[in-house]
């Protein structure tokens, strides 16, 4: 079966006109503003992979039986391309994206796509949607690779038939007003995954789930959740949509460890990496919420760091729960996280050595 296919292209014979797309560009927002094209490539058991193309972005036709909206077989991916300095178009290690996407294919029992698919279906999309990449600070085209159960059935199995797309948005920054350090809500009524569960998979179904917990953030007045373990409500373990650093008076850098019950961010995986570049000691370890608390009290807590895809690194200011709040160091970014952001962002942008080489030119 195949592992790389050709993508035809058919241009969309209606994209929005050029003066048009710039007027929105100055103020994309995030996840609306959408591009005109998208990638599309369609599985069949027993035939494999095939029909790949990029056409106009357009409304998909589907059985009210597609298995998908019934047992929810589906996955995503979100990563972004940014403009550098030089004009060139860059990615950001989107092999890792491929490689998890096929671990949560694996997890779902859906097809896992071959990796140069996806890389091709990627870099097809942001060639052709190249202009959509806003010129601002922090603007860049965000792609959500994603596939699904299209097979029209009823019964609990793994569906035969999948669509895997791409679509593109045009995007800013992720918080408000470029919010200089985040509030968050720890949830005691909910969890967001369970050993053994799906909570390192980059499923749908764990973002529908989350859905009241942030709610309840939102309610308190917080931008964003904060899960703990579903056994014992004790461990720290990530945000909605972000993995989380806590950064000690004595150099060293904490962050929950991959037990399948957190996503493996790449964002994540990058700052462990320049982290260690910086000479501080990375520890992948549970840490207790309690211990949060005391140790931002103490002092002994310098700085507690979220980090994604979407809002690259931001700082934790304030959390909040039913038992009372705490402000960890000034409430505002410290030393180490904007030190990491700007390293961070400076690689993605171009403007800095790569000395890893996660940055792919298309
Ligand atoms: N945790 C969750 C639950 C997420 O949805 C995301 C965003 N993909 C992350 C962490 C951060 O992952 P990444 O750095 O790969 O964007």
């Amino acid at each position: 079966m195949a592992d790389t296919l050709d993508f035809g292209f058919h241009p969309n014979p209606d994209p929005m006109p050029a003066d048009e797309r710039a007027e929105r560009l100055k103020d994309p927002g995030f996840g609306t503003l959408f591009t005109d094209h998208m990638a599309m490539v369609r599985y069949t058991e027993g035939k494999g992979w095939h029909d790949a193309e990029i056409s106009a972005r357009r409304a998909l036709s589907l059985d009210p039986a597609a298995a998908v909206l019934h047992y929810a077989q589906e996955i995503f991916e979100g990563m972004k391309a940014y403009k550098q300095a030089d004009g060139a178009i860059a990615l950001f290690r989107p092999e890792e994206n491929a490689r998890r996407f096929q671990r949560s294919a694996e997890r779902m029992a859906m097809p896992e796509l071959p990796e140069q698919i996806f890389l091709d279906s990627i870099t097809r999309l942001t060639e052709v949607e190249r202009d959509w990449i806003p010129p601002q600070e922090g603007g860049a085209l965000y792609l959500r690779p994603f596939m699904f159960a299209s097979e029209a059935f009823l019964g609990v199995r793994p569906a035969k038939e999948y669509l895997y797309l791409v679509i593109a948005c045009s995007v800013g920054s992720y918080f408000k007003a470029d919010a200089p350090a985040v509030t968050i809500w720890a949830s005691q009524n909910y969890s967001r995954a369970a050993p053994g569960g799906t909570g390192a998979a980059k499923c749908g179904g764990n973002y529908a789930a989350s859905l009241p917990a942030q709610a309840e953030a939102i309610e308190a007045g917080c931008d964003q959740v904060v899960f703990l373990d579903a056994a014992e409500k004790r461990w720290v373990e990530e945000l909605g949509g972000m993995n989380l650093f806590f950064v000690f008076d004595n150099g060293e850098v904490v962050t929950p460890p991959l037990t399948g019950t957190i996503l493996p961010g790449i964002t994540r995986a990058s700052l462990i990496q320049l982290l260690r570049d910086e000479g501080l000691t990375v520890r992948e370890e549970p840490y207790a919420f309690e211990d949060w608390r005391k140790d931002s009290e103490s002092g002994r807590l310098l700085e507690t760091m979220a980090c994604g895809t979407a809002a690259v690194v931001t700082a934790v200011g304030t959390v909040k729960s039913a038992d009372g709040d705490f402000t960890i160091g000034t409430g505002g970014p410290g030393q180490i996280t904007r030190k990491m952001r700007d390293r961070l962002v400076n690689i993605q942008r171009g403007e800095a050595p790569d000395p890893h080489g996660w940055v792919k030119h298309i």
